[in-house]
């Protein structure tokens, strides 16, 4: 058995390996996001991608993804983790503090060198004591049990008045706040949720070898986007064929092939993205080179790999411009944005 003092000196080494490897991540996350890297292998967030893609729990992502922004704010962090001044702990913490604040660089410096070397709890009274925006309120949610989740939220008064107001139309003055959020969450999923087409006819995925065959048809065939039933001449078929207008059924059909999930692939991996956050209508090939509203041609992306293939397709400088990219195609995978 190695000695105490020998095992304490291996620890320690230990511990400064770890701390200059979460250093080494923090740099290597930075130039991730910087890149979209976490889009283009296949992932809707930062978040997501250091979750789920390099296996975290979802706290601990928070933590770095947070941790990651601010070293690039503030490079003196970056000592602080090296030195252990700081831990990622403490460097989240003045993220979100700087964030909230909306701090300028030279502020949040002098944030980080002033708690160098505090524990949590003296750090977290500290920003409290300068936080000038009140800290949000915080959301938890606790699983008590296989069918039970316990959530803890703070609301405002108006929140209260219209719960008092689900509670006096029901005629039930003791609803239970669960009965009242179960409602008005249905209510709100079926007035957004896609419908489903009526004719249920889905068209299937198109293979990449015949997505060229597929625009080349879409040029001779009044797509099924409503065009048959309007019966014009030619050019009205081609200019509503030209129409940037979705139909309900195209946009349905897109949707439920799509079961309602960012349908980015990464196309070396095959990861699908697979986001169900903010989707949007992608079109295969971009409406401007010709590319056809209908759901062959179409595609449900999330907000990341929307901006992803516009990038690819226009360029950074460009899409940067634009408030809502909407047109390109998914991008190689080698795409250097
Ligand atoms: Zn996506």
């Amino acid at each position: 058995m190695i000695a105490h003092e020998k095992l304490h000196e291996e620890t320690l080494m230990a511990a400064k390996r770890e701390k200059t490897a979460t250093l080494e991540l923090l740099k290597f996350l930075s130039q991730v996001e910087d890149r979209r890297t976490f889009a283009v292998v296949g992932y809707d967030s930062m978040f997501t991608y250091v979750r789920d893609g390099l296996g975290y729990s979802g706290a601990q992502a928070s933590e770095r993804v947070a941790a990651m922004r601010l070293l690039r704010k503030v490079p003196e962090v970056a000592d602080g983790l090296k030195d252990g001044s700081q831990t990622l702990t403490s460097v989240a913490k003045l993220a979100s503090h700087v964030r909230r604040e909306n701090l300028n660089c030279q502020e949040a410096t002098s944030l980080v060198l002033e708690t160098a070397n505090q524990t949590t709890e003296a750090l977290e009274k500290y920003l409290l004591g300068m936080a000038l925006v009140e800290p949000p309120k915080v959301e938890r949610s606790k699983i008590i049990s296989a069918e039970l989740t316990r959530l803890t939220i703070d609301v405002e008064e108006e929140f209260m008045v219209l719960v008092r107001r689900v509670r006096e139309l029901r005629g039930n003055p003791a609803l239970p706040l669960s009965e009242v959020f179960r409602h008005a969450m249905k209510e709100e999923i079926r007035k957004r949720e896609p419908k489903a087409p009526r004719d249920s006819r889905i068209p299937k995925e198109p293979s990449k070898e015949n997505t060229e065959k597929n625009a080349a048809a879409d040029e001779v065939r009044p797509a099924e986007s409503g065009l048959k039933q309007s019966g014009g001449s030619g050019a009205e078929l081609e200019s509503l064929k030209r129409s940037r207008y979705i139909s309900v059924r195209d946009r349905a059909n897109t949707h439920s092939r799509a079961n309602g999930a960012c349908e980015y692939i990464h196309p070396v991996s095959g990861k699908r993205c697979g986001s169900r956050f903010g989707l949007q209508m992608e079109h295969l090939i971009p409406f401007a080179k010709g590319g056809a509203s209908t759901a062959e041609n179409l595609r449900a992306y999330c907000p990341a790999h929307n901006r992803l293939s516009a990038v690819a397709e226009y360029g950074k400088k460009k899409i940067k411009s634009f408030f809502r990219p909407r047109m390109n195609k998914p991008s190689a995978p080698s795409t250097e944005i």
